[in-house]
């Protein structure tokens, strides 16, 4: 079972300096989500960091803001009380955080939304690994596909349980995630978007068939014109097996280019 709100708090004071250190945050606006008792708060503090936390756990709020009195009022730190998944994210360069594991993709993919210049994140191994799958390889998938799409990740670091309390049940990863622009065009990013996941939401399926069962996303007339369009030996492929450059190019079809 895993702790209520993914409290797994960091113990292990070397992998707390290593992750505060993975990128120079000094005089950065950085966001931290889910500071917990703030252990990573006070290392990206103490590096120079501005840092802006939201924290859902109310009674960790408080604490927090005692703990870190002197730095709210010097403008070091802002705590803002919510949830990750809905809040409106504040400006910010970096993202440092040990994310709870239950949201880690929807705050992946809002944080990619909203745009950064680094971020060093934790997640459950499994989850990373996914999130760095290459085409034909386990655990391929939508993450894979959306993530590489918009951003290089790179492993940095690897946590057992033990460097928690209390322990996960899962090994962790610590990850940078660098964005940069789709490397092939997109003529529509919503489509894009509609494309990877209707196609894995089919994966055991032909692209053909999977491009066909998407009748509650696509217009039936681009999915004909699309199948017309697209090279034969593509539309028998499965998902899993694709390239980026081919998901860009299903899409760009799918929106008429
Ligand atoms: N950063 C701390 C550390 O490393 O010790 C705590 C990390 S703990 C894995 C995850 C933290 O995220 C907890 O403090 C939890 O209350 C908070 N949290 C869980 N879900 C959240 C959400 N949706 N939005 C913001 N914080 C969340």
């Amino acid at each position: 079972m895993s702790a209520p709100r993914d409290q797994h708090f960091l113990i292990d004071q070397r992998a707390v300096d290593k992750i505060a250190g993975f990128v120079d945050v000094s005089g950065r606006r950085v966001l931290e989500i889910g500071p917990g008792e703030g252990v990573l708060t006070r290392a990206l503090l103490d590096r120079g960091a501005r840092v802006v936390a939201i924290e859902i756990d109310p009674a960790l709020v408080d604490e927090l803001e005692f703990l870190f009195a002197d730095e709210v009022a010097k403008g070091n730190l802002e705590i803002i009380p919510g949830d990750a998944t809905k809040v409106d994210f504040p400006p910010f360069d970096i993202a440092v955080a040990n994310l709870p594991y239950s949201a880690s993709s929807e705050i992946t993919f809002r944080l990619l939304e909203s745009g950064f210049e680094v971020a060093v994140l934790m997640y459950q191994k499994e989850f990373a690994r996914r999130m760095i799958a290459q085409p034909g390889t386990r655990g391929v998938g939508r993450l894979s596909v959306m993530v590489q799409t918009y951003a290089s990740v790179k492993p940095l670091l690897e946590l057992s349980p033990n460097a928690f309390r209390p322990k996960p049940q899962v090994r962790s990863w610590v990850v940078r995630i660098t964005p940069h622009e789709p490397p092939y065009p997109l003529a529509d990013r919503r489509i894009y978007a509609d494309v990877v996941r209707v196609l894995f939401s089919y994966r055991r399926k032909t692209i053909r068939k999977g491009l066909q069962s998407g009748k509650n996303t696509f217009e039936a007339t681009a999915v004909e014109q699309a199948i017309a369009d697209l090279p034969d030996d593509l539309l028998r492929q499965r998902p899993e097996n694709l390239s980026l450059e081919e998901f860009a190019l299903i899409a760009n079809r799918m929106s008429g280019c």
